[in-house]
């Protein structure tokens, strides 16, 4: 008799294939979870890195030690760069050598990539906020420029070393533009008083409002908030020309600035044209309700890379429930496929939307009823992402480190390290003990 567990290969350890491996914690399955990096990634709190509030270790969360005690639960490093679905296999490229890996059922969780709408010449000159790389090459350039702004003599190129622009007046774009002004606004402009150096930040929105799916109460309100603030917001301008040192508006505004943040428009992961389907908008995968993929039996998928509708007609957003709640249930709907049942459609419980604007600042609207701004909504904020925030030492760590922010007003982790340089040392000294 053939005793074998069928087997299930998870791609991706962001937060549906986690929630995902988690339901398959002590199952019937093998599960061989695959993720380029050894960590998962608490995305919200990403701005926060960027902005010198937390230190990376404190957002991410390594997935080994997640599931050190479930016997079923594997994990391998490494990037998955091809799918052949019809001998059920995938290739992994990890840094020392590259395998090819068997399943029976495969779940692919591999999220979104930022997208510039057909200007992707943009992105050479633009800093994108989706890994925690991102994150740290954000706060080592912002901290440079003002560095170098210190001992320039050219007043309009100071100005330019100290103008942030952020593009997207969605939840990521107004929380970072927001904290890059409370890190001006509280920490820089008093350590450089010396120089007397003054920031802009400047937040562009191609439309007429922020938060575009939030009720217009909250959204004048985030408005209000970050105009109170400092952060200078700019609607219905979309960019013409981006250069390293100024970004020009359709209307012809120039603004020059060392310093642009990409902080809109996600598109599916490119890991979804490996499947050879036709993709919906936003280069997304097209599932079933069941969370498998429309033509590729025994694949499926969740998360910021797939598409499905709502009942009224519309996809789902790209948000972390979603995601979780998806990844629940395709792990779910293997193990029914596993047992010879039937598989449960999606039925995705919204738990509402928050986006801070800084200390003491935030809109809420929790369970799409209770409208809060304010001071309230901020509070609803941190302890949302506090409970949520993944192992009891980040969150303690979180908590400790707002507290000490919100009373001191201070960035505690305002280092810059070229990370580049230490990538290439690390290699050259590993290349070394390999050839001796
Ligand atoms: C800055 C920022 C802030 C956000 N804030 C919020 C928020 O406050 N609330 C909210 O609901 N949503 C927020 N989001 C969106 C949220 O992060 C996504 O909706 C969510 O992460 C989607 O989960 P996922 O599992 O689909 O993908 P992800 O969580 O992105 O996970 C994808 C994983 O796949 C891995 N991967 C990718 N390609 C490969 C490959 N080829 N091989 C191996 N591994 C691969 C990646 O390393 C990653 O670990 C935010 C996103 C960003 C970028």
């Amino acid at each position: 008799m053939n005793s074998r567990k069928p087997k299930v290969i998870i791609v991706g350890a962001g937060f549906g294939g986690l929630f995902a491996a988690r339901t398959f914690i002590n199952k019937p399955v093998d599960v061989l979870i695959i993720d380029k990096n050894n960590f998962h990634t608490f995305t919200p709190l990403l701005y926060q890195v960027a902005t010198s509030a937390l230190d990376p270790s404190e957002i991410a969360y390594p997935v080994r030690s997640i599931f050190q005690r479930s016997k079923n639960i594997k994990t391998l490093m490494g990037t998955v760069t091809d799918i052949n679905v019809e001998e059920k296999t995938i290739h992994v490229k990890t840094d020392l050598q590259e395998k090819t890996e068997t399943y029976d059922y495969l779940l692919l969780a591999t999220g979104s990539t930022p997208t510039y709408y057909g200007n992707d010449h943009f992105k050479q000159h633009a800093l994108e906020l989706r890994t925690l790389e991102d994150a740290l090459a954000i706060r080592n350039h912002i901290l440079s420029r003002f560095e170098q702004a210190t001992w320039e003599k050219d007043e309009a190129q100071r100005k330019a070393l100290t103008t942030i622009v952020v593009v997207g007046g969605g939840p990521t774009g107004i929380e970072t533009a927001g904290a890059v002004y409370e890190l001006y606004n509280h920490v820089l402009k008093h350590e450089f008083h010396h120089h007397a150096l003054t920031a802009k930040v400047i937040l562009l929105e191609l439309g007429n409002k922020l938060l575009t799916p939030y009720p217009d109460k909250l959204r004048n309100s985030a408005l209000k908030q970050l105009e109170s603030l400092g952060v200078e917001v700019k609607f219905g301008n979309s960019i013409s020309e981006v250069r390293h040192d100024f970004v020009t508006l359709k209307d012809g505004t120039m603004i020059p600035s060392y310093t642009l943040i990409w902080a809109t428009g996600v598109k599916g992961s490119p890991l979804a044209e490996l499947l050879d389907v036709p993709l919906e908008r936003n280069g997304r995968l097209p599932i079933h309700p069941s969370t498998e993929v429309i033509n590729r039996p025994d694949v499926f998928a969740v998360g910021d890379m797939t598409y499905l509708e709502d009942s009224t007609g519309n996809p789902y957003p790209m948000v972390i429930p979603v995601a979780q709640q998806q990844g629940v249930l395709a792990a779910n709907n293997i193990l029914a496929r596993i047992n010879g049942k039937a598989p449960e459609p999606f039925d995705y419980h919204d738990r509402g939307m928050m986006a801070t604007i800084g200390r003491r600042r935030a809109v809420a609207w929790i369970y799409n009823k209770i409208q809060l701004t304010g001071f309230l909504a901020w509070l609803a904020w941190l302890g949302l992402h506090l409970l949520t925030l993944l192992g009891f030492r980040n969150r303690t760590q979180v908590f400790i480190n707002w507290v000490w922010n919100y009373f001191t007003y201070d960035r505690s982790v305002r280092l810059i390290i070229d990370m580049e340089e230490q990538a290439e040392e690390k290699s050259i000294s590993y290349k070394k003990e390999a050839s001796t």
